[in-house]
């Protein structure tokens, strides 16, 4: 059911590739240089993403010792805090949201407030 198709160029090096119509590499040289490349953007975002994730973390741990507590947007800013990384999102059945990174969660609060918990129980329950 091929059908000709025009000009297909390898993934690496883009020479027009010659032979069979799924292949994507001219040789194995390519391939393998084409693979090494695609996973090391993959785990360069890994890590990146890692390092945000542990950064949020360790802020969340160090204000929020006990467990509980209400603090300004801003003290989370200011120690590097990024609010586009969680691991995990929490609705109550009134809407409420709780964002987590691991256990430790917020929730935003009007006029620019926030407040810290921790919820140990919740993620055991889910993840279990
Ligand atoms: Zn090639």
């Amino acid at each position: 059911m091929e059908t000709s198709k025009p000009l297909r160029a390898c993934l690496e090096c883009e020479e027009e590739l010659q032979g069979r119509s799924d292949k994507k590499f001219c040789d194995d040289a390519c391939r393998t240089a084409y693979n090494n490349k695609k996973k090391a953007r993959t785990s360069l975002y890994l890590r990146k993403v890692n390092r945000v994730l542990a950064r949020n973390y360790k802020i969340l741990c160090q204000l929020n010792p006990k467990g509980k507590t209400r603090l300004a947007r801003e003290q989370l800013l200011q120690r590097g805090f990024n609010f586009n990384f969680f691991t995990n999102l929490y609705e109550t059945q009134s809407g409420t949201r709780y964002f987590f990174v691991y256990e430790q969660g917020y929730l935003l609060l009007p006029e620019d407030q926030v407040a810290l918990v921790r919820q140990k129980d919740y993620l055991k329950e889910r993840l279990l």
